[in-house]
């Protein structure tokens, strides 16, 4: 097979924040070709390839990747629109999750149109991962390889506490403590509402109705800062399922900028366990203070398409999570 065969054509869905960034991550790559998109209000498709200038000028002078001349589509029905009429091998799902079964009701229409191939996810919330992991036998008999929590938290620290848990007999404690730093919370706008669901007094139907106006006027009160504490993420089932450690012994956190690129602390994982000697010992893996939350995401996400690929030429169908298999990294 020659090396133009085995370019995977991937579509990104949700072209905000997440999604754009996978645009840019991808355009370099040699083994993957961003061929389609879609956000709220229409699709593109290029076999070609897309390019991430064209779509940003449709969608920000226009409000929709579907204004792209020529592959673009206006639909309400985006989604399904895309998945039946363009062939694509593999998605990324950079979409909001609210409700919290949105996510589970889009892979139901990638089940219902018959589509086979590659799905990977960002997911956060435990109660989402759990929805789209009751999938498992309908994706099974789809044909469909689905990866979930495959961003940076649950994702790549996920993964990095599963490596790190291998020294000990046994894990006392993962605690995820993150950093985010965004210029400006209109890039990112499921992302804030998703992490304001996580605060104190507030539920994830409360965030999605809130307006811009009134997340504004809360990150006004806080002066753009987010503080979490013990949130509802995936990181606990998926260390569980993983076998790693029961999930109440897995914290996350963390602290989000919405007014300055820096992070205002460094995103890291402390495994606490006990050798088989009986020292009690803690690893800490600390990311870079200058990745970006967009570039440990997109990264991952693509690094598990790629594995997910593999998986998916091999007829193994299903559902795995980032904690069960290894990403890979793309050329
Ligand atoms: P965003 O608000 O910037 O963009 C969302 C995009 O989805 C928009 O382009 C919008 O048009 C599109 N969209 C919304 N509804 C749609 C529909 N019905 N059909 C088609 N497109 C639709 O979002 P974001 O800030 O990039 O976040 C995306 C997701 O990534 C969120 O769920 C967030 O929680 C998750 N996330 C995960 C991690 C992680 O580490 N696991 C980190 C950051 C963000």
């Amino acid at each position: 097979m020659n090396k133009q065969m085995n370019v995977t054509k991937v579509g990104i869905l949700g072209f905000g924040g997440l999604g754009q960034a996978a645009a840019q991550v991808l355009t370099p790559k040699q083994e993957m070709k961003w061929v389609a998109v879609a956000d709220q209000k229409g699709y593109a498709y290029q076999p070609e390839g897309l390019t991430v200038q064209s779509c940003l000028d449709s969608y920000r002078q226009h409000g929709s990747v579907g204004y792209l001349e020529p592959g673009g589509t206006l639909s309400t029905t985006s989604i399904r629109d895309l998945i039946q009429t363009s062939p694509v091998n593999a998605y990324f799902l950079a979409l909001p999750n609210l409700p919290n079964t949105f996510m589970a009701d889009v892979v139901q229409e990638f089940i219902n149109a018959g589509w086979q191939g590659v799905l990977v996810d960002a997911l956060k919330r435990t109660t989402a991962m759990e929805t789209v992991l009751g999938m498992r036998e309908q994706l099974q008999a789809a044909g469909i390889t689905y990866l979930t929590g495959c961003g940076a938290t649950p994702g790549l620290l996920t993964a990095a506490a599963t490596v790190a848990a291998q020294s000990f007999a046994e894990i006392h404690e993962v605690k995820i403590t993150f950093g985010v730093g965004i210029a400006n919370w209109e890039a990112y706008r499921a992302t804030i509402r998703e992490d304001i669901a996580h605060m104190p007094g507030y539920t994830v139907e409360q965030a999605k109705a809130m307006t811009d106006e009134e997340v504004a006027a809360l990150l006004e009160r806080t002066n753009g800062i987010l503080e979490l504490q013990n949130m509802e993420h995936a990181d606990d089932l998926m260390l569980e399922l993983a076998g790693i450690c029961p999930r109440d012994r897995v914290s996350v956190g963390g602290v989000v900028d919405t007014r300055n690129a820096d992070k205002p602390l460094s995103t890291n994982v402390q495994v606490t366990g006990r050798t088989f000697e009986g020292k009690i010992a803690t690893h800490t893996f600390t990311l870079g203070d200058e990745t970006s939350m967009a570039a440990n995401v997109c990264g991952t996400a693509l690094g598990y398409l790629k594995a997910g690929m593999a998986f998916h030429r091999q007829n193994c169908y299903g559902i795995m999570t980032a904690a069960e298999v290894m990403p890979k990294f793309v050329h």
